[in-house]
């Protein structure tokens, strides 16, 4: 044996002599598999994890998509493994497409309730890093369940009705449908519990109507119930025959005048300043002091040939007497109307508006805020009138109902 050979010199002088150059690339494939392998056993970071379309403590339905991004800036990503409550997910993602992965949790195979989904993703390093993501979530796919207090299922002509609706679960939107009108009902100190205002016209037909309750939760699982509600007949008083003098009986038959003033008192009750929020507390009060001339819902004939119901309460007394706010609200009427007068409408939100009419002097203005018991005028003979008295009327949704319900009940409860 030759001591010489061993030298690596001698190695690559006998390499050349032999022409074997095709030994060098393969040398140079050996030191980058090594200086891989280094770069690999050096890897101590875990793969980079961003996962979005779930959040932790939610709630969702149906199907909700995760978009997945991952990478690996050493090794390479090697696995992504999704884990529904501890059981392995197959991956059956939509598309993966440069490390950006949408996968599908589908809720409606789980049971309503908590629920983790994991996902891990790890690296192609001997030390397999790891990166765990976890989301506790809840799942919701059934509809809201309706209760409505048997109270709310009456309601004679001419008075307000209250719809009491309880759900076993917060909502996001209860509304009921009654007459072919939707009405929205309003949360009543918490969000499982509601309330809906509907005034019933003095001529409504007494008899029975579906009322349709339409509840949606917060993640949009919607319940629809059919009630049966009855209304029943109100015997107004019958106040007979008026003759009014030649220019009120001008006045009431001016169609232009009475067009004029039931637009701008319509606005007035519509108008939807702060229209969620209730800005009544508890019972209302009796606006005036005086004599009570004419009942809620009286029906009287005129000698101008129209018969109807009076939509007010007429309490007399002398010009000047003052005028209080039945109840806190906004001002959304404060003018001088053809046939009303000097009128003040107060709107207490949620579909609720008191009237206060023929009025001598005003004293609030539009857009005031005014509390319960708050003087707002004088009482006067200001438009068609037969002497000094306040038309004290109550409008809820649209709809004229006696006043006199609301300084007896609080609506807050059934
Ligand atoms: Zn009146």
């Amino acid at each position: 044996m030759k001591h010489e050979e061993n030298r690596p010199w001698t190695f690559v002088q006998s390499i050349a002599k032999q022409q074997r150059w095709w030994v060098v690339p393969i040398g140079i494939g050996i030191v980058g598999v090594g200086f891989f392998t280094v770069s690999n056993l050096l890897d101590l970071t875990p793969p980079n994890l961003e996962i979005i379309g779930i959040e932790k403590g939610s709630t969702y339905r149906g199907r909700i998509t995760l978009k997945v991004s991952v990478g690996d800036a050493n090794s390479g990503v090697a696995s992504l493994d999704f884990m529904l409550d501890d059981s392995p997910q197959p991956l059956a993602h939509d598309q993966v497409e440069a490390g950006n992965i949408s996968w599908t949790l589908d809720t409606t195979s789980l049971s309503d309730g908590s629920h983790v989904v994991s996902v891990v993703a790890a690296d192609t390093s001997i030390f397999r890093n790891k990166t765990q993501q976890s989301f506790e979530f809840r799942v919701d796919n059934s509809p809201p369940q309706i209760d409505v207090s048997p109270e709310s299922l009456r309601a004679g002509q001419g008075r307000t009705l209250a719809i009491f609706i309880r759900v076993n679960e917060p909502a996001a939107q209860v509304e009921c449908n009654l007459f072919g009108w939707d009405f929205t009902c309003y949360p009543l100190g918490s969000d499982t519990y509601f309330r809906g205002l509907i005034g019933i016209g003095v001529t409504h037909p007494a008899k029975t109507y579906p009322l349709t309750l339409r509840v949606v939760d917060l993640v949009g699982n919607t319940a629809e119930e059919v009630f049966q509600l009855e209304v029943k007949r109100t015997m107004f008083q019958r106040g007979g025959y008026i003759a009014l003098p030649p220019a009120q009986r001008k006045n009431m038959m001016n169609k232009a005048k009475n067009r004029s003033d039931n637009i701008k008192r319509g606005k007035a009750y519509t108008r939807s300043t702060k229209v969620g929020m209730q800005l009544w507390n508890g019972t209302f009060i009796e606006p005036a002091v005086g004599r009570l001339t004419s009942s809620f819902g009286k029906y009287r004939e005129y000698n101008t040939g129209v018969r109807r119901h009076h939509l007010g309460i007429d309490i007399a007394n002398s010009v000047g007497t003052p005028i209080y706010a039945g109840n806190g609200g906004i001002v959304t009427l404060a003018g001088r109307l053809h046939l009303y007068g000097k009128s003040v409408v107060i709107n207490h939100g949620q579909g609720v508006s008191s009237s206060y009419n023929h009025l001598s002097k005003i004293h609030v203005v539009a857009e005031e805020h005014v509390e319960k018991g708050q003087l707002i005028g004088l009482m006067g003979a200001t438009g068609q009138v037969t002497g000094s008295h306040l038309h004290w009327g109550m409008v809820v949704n649209g709809v004229a109902v006696n006043p006199r319900e609301w300084t007896e009940r609080d609506f807050s409860a059934p």
